[in-house]
C-alpha cells in the first residue's frame, strides 16, 4: 500500500516542455493504492470515486485501454514495456485530490501504483526511473501531453520543502519551504472553473514555443537567458509569439530568483515574484480565465503577500501566500468577489508540503 501526493506548482508554470524549470510542492491530499498478486492471469483495477466502474484486463493484453481505467493500466503497461513478468494483480485506488483541479491526481494515482508495484514485486527501480516509467504513461499510454513535473513532484518530494525541478538535466532538488517557522499559510482556492477548450489551449501553447524554439534556432526556450531576451524578441515575426517566448523565459528567471530567497530564507519576500507570475500567466501566456483573475485579486485585496494561478490553466487553483490570520479574511474576501462576480462559489484550504510517495 503506497501514498503519493498531489501537488500545487509554488511557481514556473508551461516551463516543464520548454527544459525549464518549476517549484512545486506535494501536498497532504494524496491517492492511496493497495495491490495484491493474485492467481489469475488478469488485472483488476477499482478506484473507490469510480465505484460503478471497475476495469479488468488480461495480463497478456494490456493495451487500448480508454477513460480512467488508461492510468492505472498504463502503469502496468510501462512495466511490461521494461521487461517486468505481470502476474496477476488486484489493485484498489482511493483518492482525496479533486480530479481536473490543476492538482495533479492522474500524477498522485499513477505515482502510488507505480511505487506499490515497484515495492511489492522487489523491482528495485530507483525513484528517477519511476519519473520515467510514470512520465511514459502519462504520454505515450494515456494520450495526455504531460511534462514531467507532476510525475517528479508525486515521486520527489520532501516534506517543508519545495522541489526545483531541471526539466532538461530531469532532475529535482529539495528547497526549504517551511511555513511554519516563517510564520505563513499557503491557501489554496480551487476556482471550480474548467474551460472546456484547456486540451486544445495546452496543444496550442506547446506548439508555440516550439515554433519559437526553431525560429530562435535553440533546442528549447530555456535556452534563451533573460540577458538574451530583447535580441529574441526582436528575431520573431508577431507579437502573440514574443509573448509566448517572454513568459516562458522570464517565468524561469522567477522560479530561480524564488529559489535563491528561499535558499536565504527570505520566504516571505517571494511574493512579488508570484504576482510578476500570474501578470505574465494572464497577459503574455494567456491561460488565465476570469475566474483565476477574480481571485487572485480579492486574495491581494484581503492582505496576501503574493498570489498566482497553479497548474495548467484555464481555471483550476490559484495559491496566496497569508499570515496565518489572514487564512479566514482572505477566503471570505473571494467568496464575496464571486458573488459579486455571478461566480459559484469557490473552495479554499491551507496545504503543507508533504513528502513524495511513501508507504502508507
Ligand atoms: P489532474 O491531474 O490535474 O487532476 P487530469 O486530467 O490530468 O487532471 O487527470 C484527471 C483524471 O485522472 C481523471 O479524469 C481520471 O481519469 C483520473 N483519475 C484521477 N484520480 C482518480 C481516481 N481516484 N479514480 C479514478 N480515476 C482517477
Ligand atoms: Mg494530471
Amino acid at each position: 500500500m503506497y501514498r503519493a501526493p498531489g501537488r500545487v506548482n509554488l511557481i514556473g508554470e508551461h516551463t516543464d516542455y520548454n527544459d525549464g524549470f518549476a517549484l512545486p510542492l506535494a501536498i497532504q491530499q494524496g491517492c492511496t493504492a493497495t495491490v495484491r498478486v493474485t492467481d489469475g492471469v488478469e488485472i483488476r483495477v477499482t478506484s473507490t470515486q469510480r465505484a460503478d466502474d471497475p476495469v479488468v484486463v488480461p495480463v497478456a493484453e494490456l493495451g487500448g485501454v480508454e477513460g480512467w481505467g488508461a492510468y492505472p493500466v498504463g502503469v502496468l503497461w510501462a512495466f511490461a514495456e521494461r521487461g517486468v513478468q505481470l502476474p496477476g494483480l488486484d489493485v484498489r485506488l482511493d483518492s482525496d485530490v479533486p480530479g481536473g483541479a490543476g492538482l495533479s491526481s492522474s500524477a498522485a494515482l499513477i505515482c502510488a501504483l507505480a511505487a506499490a508495484v515497484n515495492d511489492l514485486l522487489g523491482l528495485g527501480l530507483s525513484r528517477p526511473d519511476l519519473v520515467t516509467l510514470t512520465h511514459r504513461t502519462e504520454n505515450d499510454y494515456v494520450g495526455a501531453p504531460t511534462g514531467g513535473m507532476d510525475q517528479m513532484a508525486a515521486l520527489l518530494c520532501e516534506a517543508d520543502h519545495v522541489l526545483l525541478c531541471d526539466m532538461r538535466a530531469w532532475s529535482g532538488t529539495p528547497v526549504p519551504f517551511d511555513l511554519g517557522a516563517a510564520g505563513l499559510e499557503l491557501l489554496v482556492v480551487d476556482t471550480h472553473a474548467r474551460h472546456h477548450h484547456a486540451d486544445g489551449e495546452y496543444a496550442d501553447r506547446r506548439a508555440a514555443c516550439e515554433k519559437a524554439a526553431g525560429l530562435l534556432g535553440v533546442a528549447a526556450l530555456r535556452d534563451v537567458s533573460l540577458d538574451d531576451l530583447d535580441a529574441a524578441l526582436g528575431r520573431l515575426p508577431d507579437d502573440v509569439l514574443r509573448r509566448r517566448v517572454r513568459h516562458v523565459v522570464t517565468e524561469d528567471a522567477r522560479v530561480l530568483s524564488t529559489v535563491e530567497l528561499l535558499r536565504a530564507g527570505r520566504l516571505r519576500d517571494i511574493g512579488p515574484l508570484l504576482n510578476a507570475s500570474q501578470a505574465s500567466m494572464r497577459d503574455d501566456y494567456e491561460i488565465t480565465a476570469p475566474e483565476v483573475d477574480t481571485a487572485v485579486e480579492a486574495l491581494l485585496g484581503a492582505g496576501a503577500h503574493g498570489a498566482r494561478m497553479t497548474g495548467g490553466g484555464f481555471g483550476g487553483c490559484v495559491i496566496a501566500l497569508v499570515p496565518p490570520n489572514g487564512v479566514t479574511r482572505a477566503t471570505n474576501a473571494v467568496q464575496r468577489a464571486y458573488r459579486k462576480a455571478g461566480f459559484a462559489p469557490a473552495s479554499a484550504f491551507t496545504v503543507h508540503p508533504s513528502s513524495g510517495a511513501h508507504p502508507a
